[in-house]
C-alpha cells in the first residue's frame, strides 16, 4: 500500500498515512486529531530531514502525462 506525507496546518507537524490510492487524496487527521492538513507531493525521498521550503500542497488531479513533457 503507497505511503503518503501529509502535513498538519494547525501544529505543522508532518506525518505519513498508508492508504489505497483511490483515499489518496481523502481528508487525514493529523496524529493529534487536526483535520487542517494538506497532503504532500511524493514521500518518497529518502532519509529527507530537510528544514527548507514546504513542498507546494497538492490541487487535486494527479498524475496522467504531466511531467513527461507531453502536457505543457
Ligand atoms: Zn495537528
Amino acid at each position: 500500500m503507497p505511503r503518503y506525507e501529509y502535513r498538519c496546518r494547525t501544529c505543522d507537524n508532518t506525518f505519513e498515512l498508508s492508504r489505497p490510492m483511490a483515499e489518496s487524496s481523502a481528508p487525514a487527521s493529523c496524529p493529534a486529531g487536526h483535520d487542517d492538513t494538506v497532503k504532500l507531493l511524493s514521500a518518497v525521498a529518502v532519509g529527507g530531514t530537510s528544514t527548507g521550503p514546504a513542498p507546494a500542497p497538492s490541487s487535486g488531479g494527479g498524475g496522467g502525462c504531466c511531467g513527461g513533457g507531453c502536457c505543457g
